[in-house]
């Protein structure tokens, strides 16, 4: 069996290739997702630590409490109740953990922990349709592969393709579908002068030699024919003047650079940057393309300006992690 590496909302792991991403929500505050193939299913959860702390114990009774209620509102026979078949210590990257075995249908394996430098209560849940040796291989690699934090960015990883982006850039968008993904990442500085709002806008299309036939060699046109107006609603801009930059590489590839600026407001003004990445990429047969924004208001008086270097240097650290196939 092979595994691969997932990056999610600063959760790192090795995930078996034949499983599915399925279902996500949240952001790195919050969230869920869930991987499933025929055989098995694992969740992954996490929520902030509350400000009164209960032991990882309580965590889990809290837990099989909640499964209990759920499991009488689907009017199973009653006498009929969960039980919990193990309940041990464990460790989890430099974690101590809880590991437990529930009962309801089928076994629910659960690992529980506090992670402090992320702030987040974790739990991760597998449930296989039967428990062999490969179930336990997995089990062993998602829990021994797992990191929860790290120092410096966080590293999004699926769908065959990676990238790296600063902590405080959160998950706003996601929308996975046939033929296409779609992120967005925002992040926030407010103070009582001024508001510093960047985003990491990442797209791709699948099978672009066959969907974009006529523009996929042609990144400029592409962009132009089929992109372009799709960002600036996006951007909530009826139109940026693009200009287009010297072309860099990445690994092999064109990438098509366009810069913009706008400006708004009157007394409270606002600068935003754009840049924009576009290119083909022959080994997935996708079109990718990523927009930077970085926009920072104030009142007229104040003479900040927009941090281009900031802007820059976000956009090179995710050039140089970007790997758009693996
Ligand atoms: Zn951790
Ligand atoms: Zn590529």
């Amino acid at each position: 069996m092979n595994f691969r590496e997932f990056g999610w909302n600063g959760l790192n792991f090795e995930i078996p290739e034949d499983a599915r991403f399925t279902r996500f929500a949240g952001d790195a505050k919050g969230g869920s997702f869930v991987f499933e193939s025929d055989e098995y299913l694992i969740e992954g959860k996490w929520e902030p630590i509350p400000k009164k702390r209960q032991s990882i114990s309580v965590i889990a009774t809290t837990l099989i409490e909640k499964m209990s209620e759920k499991y009488k509102k689907r009017g199973r026979i009653s006498g009929q109740s969960i039980k919990v078949l193990e309940r041990k210590d464990a460790r989890v990257f430099t974690h101590d953990a809880l590991f437990m075995i529930v009962k309801e249908q089928v076994d629910e394996r659960f690992y529980l922990w506090y992670c402090d430098e992320s702030n987040r209560i974790m739990i991760m849940r597998f449930i296989f349709k039967i428990f062999d040796e490969t179930s336990k291989k997995i089990i062993r690699k998602v829990i021994e592969s797992l990191i929860c934090h790290k120092e410096g960015p966080n590293v999004w990883s699926l769908l065959n393709f990676r990238f790296e982006a600063p902590k405080d850039f959160y998950l706003t968008e996601a929308k996975i579908a046939v033929g296409r993904a779609h992120f967005v990442l925002t992040a926030k500085k407010v103070s009582s002068f001024s508001e510093m709002i960047s985003t990491l806008i990442v797209d791709y299309y699948s099978l672009a030699n066959v969907v974009f036939k006529d523009t996929y060699n042609n990144i400029g046109e592409w962009f132009r024919k089929n992109y372009e107006r799709d960002l600036f609603r996006q951007l909530k801009k009826r139109k940026i003047k693009f200009i287009s930059e010297e072309p860099k590489k990445l690994s092999t590839h064109d990438l098509l650079i366009k810069k913009g600026i706008s400006r708004s407001g009157f007394s409270w003004r606002s600068t935003t940057l754009y840049t924009n990445l576009s290119w083909y990429c022959q080994e997935s047969n996708r079109i990718y393309t990523v927009t930077m924004t970085s926009s920072l208001s104030k009142p007229f008086f104040l003479k900040r300006k927009t941090s281009e270097i900031e802007h820059t240097r976000h956009l090179e650290s995710l050039l140089s992690s970007f790997k758009c196939h693996l």
